[in-house]
């Protein structure tokens, strides 16, 4: 027994022998570096398998995230494709515009100074739903083009207001109205001479009929350049419209405005009578035309046409 190691192994009853077994210092040595060797192995397996778990967890978090980023990109094209036909169809919308625009410079008969227009094109990569790449950020050069394109609309739009407001100021000065409404009682020309019976002269207006102090209009906007007592006309107004457009309204009962005095359309500027050399109660209603008589109805007649 001597140099030997013994395990007795008792059965649970004991009326059976205990059994001994023996083994020697060598064999104590095997079984305690066996044991060892084990032991590290397993101990191995189990860092590996820890390793293992939280490895394949993180990985798990990567691949998650890149299909997030996937959605995220994919989301970014259908956005991108969505602004490309947002595009396309601004750029129509601006063709019709520069269409328009074409019209009104013709009614206003101007010519807009403006650098020529890029023309817009939807050529290109077709960048739908359908397919989509980040190669559709190309289309950024028609949305330049776009933006272009409406900065010349501003610059024409605002040549069409200028041009519009000097069309109306001219509208503004040129007569439109009769100074008072009523019969033409005489016109302009030739007639017979009211105060000589075989006689002719030449009416250098027309004569309205109307009650004495009858409000009498302004034709159309303008400056008073006299307004007093005539020898032959009576108490006479006379407005110079511009543009080479001269009226006066004779016979008044009482004038309102002075000499130098901005009128307006239809503003009353006196009240009718039957002052100076006439033969009753009327308006007389003359026009000049770059410094030529005209028949006043021109104006109103013109203005009915339009
Ligand atoms: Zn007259």
């Amino acid at each position: 027994m001597k140099n030997k190691y013994s395990i007795i192994i008792i059965p649970p009853e004991h009326e059976k022998a205990p059994n001994q077994i023996q083994f020697s210092i060598k064999a104590k040595k095997i079984i305690l570096i066996s044991s060892a060797v084990f032991g590290v192995f397993f101990s191995g397996m189990f860092v590996h398998d820890v390793y293992q778990h939280y490895y394949i967890k993180s990985y798990q978090q990567k691949i998650s995230y890149v299909d997030q980023l996937e959605k995220e990109i994919q989301d970014k094209n259908l956005e991108i494709a969505r602004l490309n036909d947002k595009t396309a169809e601004i750029n129509d919308n601006l063709l019709a515009i520069d269409s328009m625009e074409k019209k009104i410079a013709g009614i206003l008969k101007i010519n807009p100074e403006t650098e020529s227009s890029p023309t817009p094109s939807n050529s290109g990569p077709e960048a739908g739903p359908g397919n989509i790449s980040l190669q559709s950020f190309s289309k950024a050069g028609t949305l330049d083009q776009a933006s272009n394109l409406v900065e010349n609309s501003k610059k024409k739009i605002e040549q069409y207001y200028d041009t519009t407001i000097q069309q109306q100021d001219r509208v503004n000065h040129t007569p439109s109205i009769l100074p008072v409404n009523g019969p033409i009682s005489s016109p302009f020309g030739y007639r017979r001479n009211p105060f000589g019976r075989w006689t002719s002269e030449f009416h250098t207006g027309v004569d309205i009929a109307c009650a004495v102090g009858t409000p009498v209009m302004a034709v159309a906007d303008g400056t008073v350049t006299f307004a007093g007592w005539d020898g032959y006309w009576g108490r006479k107004v006379q407005v110079n419209h511009s543009f080479g457009i001269v009226t006066f309204y004779a016979h008044n009962s009482k004038l309102i405005v002075s000499p130098g005095d901005e009128v307006k359309k239809g503003q009353v500027v006196a009240y009718s009578g039957n002052s100076g050399r006439s033969t009753g109660s009327h308006l007389h209603y003359s026009a000049y035309v770059n410094g030529q008589l005209v028949d006043p109805l021109m104006f109103t007649t013109y203005s009915k046409e339009q």
